[in-house]
């Protein structure tokens, strides 16, 4: 290929990956590959400097700004670093920067946050406004989110009447650990890393969501300041740590070996920070010795960024074992010989499920490459086939939960394998938040926090127990009176009545949902009708797939579940289908339902459909079998014209159902 045409294609895959890392919070790739593809950037730009662009990644800071937020031009430019990856490039960096200010200068060594770059200013003491980095020049203005930051100072102590300062935005790593584990138990999509967690959060219009989030701040330069000048870097963090900051932890060194010492300390100590780091910065530390250097277009030529590369080092399988996740997914791990990697000693890697077990057919006893890329969990690469001992099997994952010994059925269109135990103690937190959930029995006030506290209290291991709690135990319970004790009794009370639909979703069985559940209690009438189905029977119901089938057959048979049943039967939970008993009339035919009804919403409408063994559909073919329009009816009244779909008024309809 030639050099033109190389850089033409690694510009575009920048540009694209920075565009999902930046603007969707949501990376393809990892940092150390993308810093990569830009190194090959660089190195093809500095042999063809004619191939050199303004808008080349490497001349310009990356990320844009959004038109969500308004701009805020920045006071001083806030700039990017140049990268490292080897100690001879920091050995490089320093002999050079020594030649040119003739000798004698003194460097910081600092962690690099992997956050999110803001600059913030203060008035008169008091915090003015704040900025994200944009692209350098101009920024988005996320005042309000900032206010949310749990640690920022909204007053100075003996502030100057202006100062800007420049700090990075971070989601604290156990913080990132309790809201993933909450968005599992959820349902929610995963935040994928702290730094684009912190960045999403930073960049929501409400700032209520910003402080559900709880990020942190830590301040690392002084942009502008109308006070006394500092004369060195160590003099301002001291200033900015004296006006009530949380500053970036630094010191001060003078020769190459002490700060490859230092960057190589911070590299294996960063497991003790309570962020994660995607590097370590050397700056020189005299302000003046700064001025004389410069900057390039996109960098200060004072400063390096030196990153730390994944690690990847060799390691023995002794064992591979099974863990059951909150959402009762089994993830097996290969238990290593400890290995020292990325500053931690790894002795668990993960193979995340059997397709990838397969793939790489992992066995016990296996010589294989663990790798630890910063924040990401340590994970098996590769196996060295050349050392495998004589004897070793295929490794397959159980077919029954290994916590509760439940079947376990494979997601359809996924390789999750779960376990199938409702009263499984893994999943006990996950179970009660979806049997309360709106979906299910609807229980108020059951939300997160308070499921969370009841199993912790050891008060609820399954829902049949929420109905033997009492007033006065759930109010020993953390942030909870007497009254809300008192109320969420008389949910819990008022749930007994719901209809079998909504015990069916509640089982959480695989599958079947709100609209699953509909229909198998309608079918059958009562749980008791459903226990004693075949699975022929099972089969039989419209909209009830083979796998649905098997998965309710599999969950009913269950020990567990006939537990469950016994214990709800017991305490008067209803189990028979409330919805009055209705014929077939409408099965195999569809109804559109279209302009304004006067009579019923369209859900009630659709509802009377449905129970009558029909369809509602949104869309108008030459299947649909009616309909039924209302007031200024639009185009898929034209639509059933052309089609000869017979149109039906609400009167015609209220005939059809009487
Ligand atoms: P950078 O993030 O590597 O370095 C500059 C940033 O470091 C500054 O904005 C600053 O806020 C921050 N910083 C943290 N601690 C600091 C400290 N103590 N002193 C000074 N600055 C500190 O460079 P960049 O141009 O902002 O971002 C490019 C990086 O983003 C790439 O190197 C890559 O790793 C990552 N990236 C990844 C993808 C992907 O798809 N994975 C895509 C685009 C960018």
């Amino acid at each position: 290929m030639d050099y033109l045409q190389e850089i033409k294609e690694i510009r575009e895959k920048l540009e694209y990956y920075s565009r999902l890392y930046y603007d969707e919070d949501a990376p393809a790739i990892s940092d150390y590959e993308y810093d990569m593809l830009n190194n090959r950037l660089k190195e093809l730009e500095r042999e063809h400097p004619d191939a050199i662009t303004p808008d080349s990644p490497t001349q310009k800071v990356g990320g844009h700004r959004s038109e969500k937020f308004s701009p805020v031009t920045h006071v001083v430019p806030l700039e990017s670093l140049a990268d490292i990856f080897s100690y001879e490039d920091l050995e490089d960096f320093i002999r050079k920067t020594d030649a040119a200010l003739g000798g004698d200068v003194v460097y910081t060594v600092e962690p690099k946050i992997d956050g999110l770059s803001m600059a913030l200013e203060y008035r008169n003491g008091e915090f003015w406004q704040g900025a994200t980095r944009g692209d350098g020049v101009t920024g988005e203005d996320v005042t309000e989110n900032l206010r949310m930051l749990r640690n920022i100072p909204l007053r100075l102590k003996n502030a100057p009447e202006r100062i800007v300062v420049r700090g990075e935005v971070y989601m604290a790593r156990d913080v990132f650990l309790a809201q993933n584990a909450r968005r599992e138990v959820e349902g929610e999509k995963l935040l994928a890393n702290p730094r684009n967690a912190a960045a999403g959060s930073m960049r929501q219009l409400d700032p209520q969501v910003t402080r559900d989030r709880q990020l942190d701040i830590i301040v690392f330069n002084v942009q502008y300041t109308s006070g006394e000048q500092p004369r060195t870097h160590a003099e301002s963090l001291d200033m900015l740590e004296a006006l009530g900051f949380y500053t970036v932890p630094h010191a001060v060194f003078h020769t190459v070996e002490e700060c490859c010492a230092e960057v190589r300390r911070i590299g294996e100590d960063r497991e003790a920070l309570p962020f994660d780091i995607d590097g370590a910065v050397v700056k020189v530390n005299d302000l003046a010795q700064r001025a004389v250097l410069g900057s390039t277009s996109k960098a200060p030529r004072w400063a390096v960024a030196y990153k730390y590369p994944p690690e990847e080092k060799p390691s023995v399988v002794r064992d591979i074992v099974v863990q059951v996740g909150r959402t009762g997914v089994l993830t097996p791990k290969a238990v290593v010989e400890p290995v020292r990697l990325a500053g931690t000693t790894v002795t668990n890697a993960t193979l995340h499920n059997q397709d990838f077990i397969d793939k790489l057919d992992v066995r016990v006893g296996d010589t294989v490459i663990v790798r630890k890329a910063g924040e990401i969990i340590p994970e098996v690469v590769k196996v060295d086939l050349s050392r495998r001992p004589a004897g070793t099997v295929p490794f397959r994952l159980p077919d029954f939960c290994p916590e509760c010994g439940s079947p376990v059925v494979r997601d359809p269109d996924g390789a999750a394998v779960r376990c199938t135990g409702v009263e499984c103690p893994a999943q006990r937190l996950r179970t009660l938040i979806h049997f309360a959930s709106r979906e299910a029995m609807d229980i108020e006030g059951l939300g997160y926090s308070l499921a969370e506290a009841l199993v912790n209290s050891g008060m609820v291991k399954t829902p049949a127990d929420l109905y033997s709690l009492d007033a006065q135990s759930v109010a020993t319970l953390e942030r909870m009176g007497k009254k809300s004790a008192e109320n969420l009794i008389a949910q819990i009370e008022k749930s007994k009545e719901q209809d079998l639909s909504r015990l069916l979703c509640a089982f959480g069985i695989r599958q079947v949902g709100q609209k699953a559940a509909k229909v198998l209690s309608r079918t059958f009438g009562s749980l008791e009708a459903l226990e004693n189905a075949s699975p022929m029977e099972l089969m039989a119901v419209e909209d009830i797939g083979p796998i649905t089938a098997e998965n309710v057959i599999t969950w009913l048979q269950n020990e567990q579940s006939r537990h469950q049943i016994r214990l709800l039967r017991e305490a008067g939970v209803n189990t028979e289908s409330r919805e009055e008993k209705r014929d077939n009339r409408f099965l195999g035919q569809t109804f559109v339902l279209t302009g304004a009804l006067t009579k019923y919403t369209r859900d009630e409408a659709s509802a009377i459909i449905e129970s009558y063994g029909g369809k509602a559909s949104s869309s108008v073919s030459k299947k649909t079998s009616f309909v039924l329009a209302g007031e200024n009816a639009g185009s898929k009244l034209d639509k059933a014209r052309t089609l000869g779909v017979p149109v039906i008024s609400e009167d015609e309809f209220e005939d059809m159902i009487r």
